[in-house]
């Protein structure tokens, strides 16, 4: 039985790396939307997460006339209010980069004591079918909390300030296998993947 082939709406390689990683023992040809160079940037106005994860998936899908998964992710830090939120990418303005994101996040929290440092990662998944209808959608989250200096080289965007406290360590610092366990992504796909295999088995039987 051959199953849908599915495409991924993100053209963040760290991203849609994690993401192909976690797909992997699946039978899913997996592809990415960087492989269809008229793809137009989808403008990401919603105003949540999942607002934003079906605006990608269903504008990509319909144009491609394919099956779409899409994600929404970053990262709610609890001293501001649950900002940058949805504006993760894009947190120091224009040409935002990991780096200036995460010194306008140092600069904000100047100050702030390690016990009101909480934050959580938020990734909102969903799935698109060919004509644009949203099939599936989950959210997960992973709490942690800021540090005042970077520790780790793993991961990416505010993985070295993200320290998990059971384990003592940054994403910067744990593996990639133990990301792919404990992050708001892994946690979202544990849910999301058996519902895509059942649907796409359905789809194609
Ligand atoms: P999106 O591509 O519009 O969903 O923006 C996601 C942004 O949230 C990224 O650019 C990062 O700044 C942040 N983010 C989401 N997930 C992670 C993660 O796993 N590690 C570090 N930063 C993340």
């Amino acid at each position: 039985m051959k199953l849908p082939q599915l495409i991924l709406s993100s053209r963040n390689r760290k991203k849609s790396g994690e993401i192909q990683d976690l797909l992997a023992p699946f039978e899913i040809q997996v592809r990415s939307v960087a492989e269809f160079p008229n793809c137009p940037e989808v403008v990401e106005d919603g105003d949540s997460f999942a607002a934003n994860a079906a605006l990608k998936a269903t504008q990509i899908a319909k144009l491609l006339q394919q099956w779409v998964l899409a994600e929404d992710s970053g990262i709610k830090i609890d001293a501001l209010g649950g900002r940058p939120g949805i504006h993760s990418a894009r947190y120091s303005g224009e040409g935002a980069t990991d780096e200036r994101n995460n010194e306008k996040m140092l600069e904000e929290l100047a100050g702030v004591p390690d016990d009101k440092r909480g934050a959580q990662y938020v990734c909102h998944v969903c799935l698109s079918d060919p004509n644009g209808q949203v099939r599936l959608a989950v959210e997960a989250t992973c709490r942690g909390r800021i540090t005042h200096q970077p520790r780790g080289s793993n991961g990416f965007g505010y993985d070295p300030y993200f320290l998990i406290p059971e384990h003592h360590r940054t994403f910067g610092e744990l593996s990639p296998a133990v990301k792919q366990r404990l992050s708001h992504r892994a946690r979202a796909f544990e849910r999301f993947i058996p519902q895509l295999v059942s649907l796409f088995q359905a789809e194609s039987s």
